[in-house]
């Protein structure tokens, strides 16, 4: 089967290669329309490694992805052949103990898609588990059930600020995760959202979101900002988007007492802490790696209308222009939100 293969660091190939055909009795097998570009993917691609990842052999890229289910194990109950849907790209051991304990994604063992050494889906044809394929609604397109996975993480977010209605929150960093952040916590109560980054051409995404409020860094003292709109109180929620150290500052700026801060963005480098600032304002600390729960409540507010993810896809490649759509990627360019390959050029 052609599949987009990361060879190395920095050698791609659109290239044949073996990948499971045979449909397990747990299985469903899923014609791949639409995958996203992950920022994941583009650093394997540059760097061919991740913290303790290292890309060591050929490596199917990929692991936003959605399509149609085209045949199903014989256990299989509620997904069908014909059905749209995307996947949750994470296949987690049933007997570990951080499923049992509704953590999954916390499982040392989990195979991740794209995560060395397990093969991701931009490949015309993937096997999964059913219980992590979930359909999406007939309102919603594949390129939509695409996003459905980067969603996924600022739900995830979200979920862990526990938000009340009508706060404030603040978001570090404009970039896809940044943005999908600012939209969950809103559907999730906040009365509007501050979203903060040094480039003003990735602000420019917040035309299209009344009230995710964009505060251009390299223009704007971000903590006078905040602190004049809300009578010196500062924000409610805070979340950490854009794995700049530089943003750790902002949190003892710009956070009201009893605060909830959220980290989602990874950092490879320590961060300093102002601990005395964190002890005298009472701030609560989360963190967030992948997600857990997440895709059922995600393709709910999509399908609702209640987030709008497509304005953030911004370019769509063909399959033949994989390698093409990762160079481009690798540019990093600051007007590319969410760079996406469409594998079924038939619907
Ligand atoms: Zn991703």
């Amino acid at each position: 089967m052609k599949a987009l293969v990361l060879e190395k660091q920095l050698e791609l190939n659109l290239r044949d290669i073996d990948l499971p055909t045979e449909v397990g009795p747990d299985d469903v097998k899923i014609k791949m329309h639409t995958v996203g570009i992950c920022g994941s993917d583009i650093h394997y691609y540059e760097h061919g490694k991740i913290g303790q990842w290292h890309v060591n052999a050929p490596m199917v890229l990929g692991h936003e992805g959605s399509g149609t289910v085209i045949a199903v194990g014989e256990n299989e109950k509620i997904l069908k052949e014909g059905d749209r849907v995307c996947i949750e790209p994470q296949v987690v051991s049933k007997k570990s103990k951080e499923y049992k304990l509704g953590m999954y994604n916390y499982d040392q063992k989990v195979k991740f898609w794209a995560t060395p050494p397990i093969h991701g889906c931009l490949a015309p044809e993937v096997i999964f588990p059913g219980d992590m394929v979930f359909k999406i609604p007939d309102n919603l397109s594949y390129a939509e059930g695409a996003m459905v996975e980067p969603l996924a993480v600022g739900m995830q977010g979200v979920t862990k600020a526990k938000i009340k209605p009508g706060q404030i929150g603040l978001v570090m960093g404009c970039g896809p995760i940044g943005l999908v952040t600012g939209l969950a916590a809103l559907a999730g109560g906040c009365s509007k959202v501050y979203i903060a980054d040094i480039l003003s051409e990735k602000l420019k995404m917040c035309e299209h979101y009344p009230d995710l409020i964009p505060v251009d860094l390299s223009k704007e003292n971000l903590s006078e900002r905040v602190m004049d709109d809300t009578n010196g109180w500062g924000v409610d929620r805070f979340f950490e988007c854009s794995g700049a150290v530089k943003a750790y500052e902002a949190i003892f700026s710009c956070c009201s007492p009893g605060a909830h801060v959220v980290l989602i963005g990874n950092n490879a480098e320590p961060v300093p802490m102002n601990w005395a600032i964190l002890f005298a304002k009472g701030l609560e600390y989360q963190t967030v790696h992948r997600y857990s729960h997440q895709y059922e409540p995600s393709i709910r507010l999509l399908g609702s209308g209640k987030i709008d993810v497509k304005p953030m896809i911004t370019h769509t490649f063909k399959f033949e222009e994989s390698v093409l759509a990762f160079e481009r990627a690798a540019e990093h360019r600051p007007t590319d939100v969410k760079l996406q390959i469409k594998i079924d050029e038939e619907k």
